[in-house]
């Protein structure tokens, strides 16, 4: 048990309102406290009525800043929404899937979305619109290339952070794995990206984008048994999204 403070060291604490406000990290309120006194005089606010309206402010600010954070965190390479999507470009697409994936729901029930389709038919673009909803609404996201979190794992091995890394990508609440199938994994990769899917499954939800059918998965990750044990525990609870059409990269070239 900690003794009480003994009164000099108590004298030492805050006193004044703006002290107090800065040492309790108040900021919005220290900034608006007069103005909000003053118009709670015109408007004859009660008490409760003058706190809510000089919390509320403050905890607006919070949450916006929270919202912030969580896109900085989340490492999309660029912020992507449908507002810029041309649905009529590709030549098969399921519209009412990925809007309805923007309500969220699916990461409440832990599950997933795999998107399938050829070089530029807006895979990245796709899941990088539904991730920035997802930190846009709080949720703790992060956006990875595939290569990468298993550079990062591998490297990780080496100097003993193995466990802090595998946190990393274990603990957001939805995890968007990019561009899976370019480049193929070792052994040791494969068996990353296995135990990273694995320590997800039916607790978080991964958006992950491809250009290869889950057929040839077993040419990406090292041997058939640990393609489909990815496959499996990925899709159980994924939906799949087929993109077909052109690459919107050489139609904007054309142009
Ligand atoms: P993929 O990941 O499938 O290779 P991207 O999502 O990276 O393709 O798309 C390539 C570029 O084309 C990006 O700049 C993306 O925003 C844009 N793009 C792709 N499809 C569309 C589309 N239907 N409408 C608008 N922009 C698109
Ligand atoms: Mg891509």
């Amino acid at each position: 048990m900690i003794a009480p403070l003994t009164e000099p060291i108590r004298s030492c604490a805050p006193k004044n309102l703006d002290e107090i406000m800065d040492y309790l990290n108040l900021p919005v309120s220290l900034k608006n406290y007069t103005s909000i006194l003053d118009s709670a005089g015109k408007e004859n606010l009660s008490h409760k009525e003058f706190l809510v309206r000089l919390l509320s402010l403050e905890s607006c600010a919070k949450f916006e800043r929270q919202i912030q954070s969580r896109i900085i965190h989340a490492k999309f390479p660029q912020i992507k929404t449908l507002d810029t999507f041309d649905f009529n470009f590709p030549t098969s697409i399921p519209k009412q899937k990925i809007l309805s994936s923007l309500e969220l729901s699916f990461i409440d029930n832990a599950e997933g979305i795999v998107f399938f389709g050829p070089c530029g038919c807006g895979k990245t673009h796709l899941a990088n619109a539904i991730g920035y909803k997802a930190a846009s609404a709080g949720i703790k996201t992060l956006y990875t290339r595939a290569v990468d979190m298993i550079n990062h794992l591998i490297a990780s091995q080496a100097d003993h952070s193995l466990h802090r890394a595998m946190k990393f990508y274990s603990s957001p609440r939805l995890l968007v794995i990019d561009e899976v199938g370019y480049l193929p994994f070792d052994k040791q990769g494969s068996d990353h990206f296995f135990n990273v899917i694995s320590s997800r499954y039916e607790k978080g939800s991964v958006i992950l984008t491809t250009n290869r059918a889950f057929k040839d998965w077993g040419k990406i990750f090292h041997d058939n048994t640990v393609a489909s044990a990815i496959i499996d525990r990925l899709v159980h609870h994924s939906e799949v999204i087929k993109i077909e059409g052109p690459s919107y990269r050489v139609k904007d070239r054309k142009k």
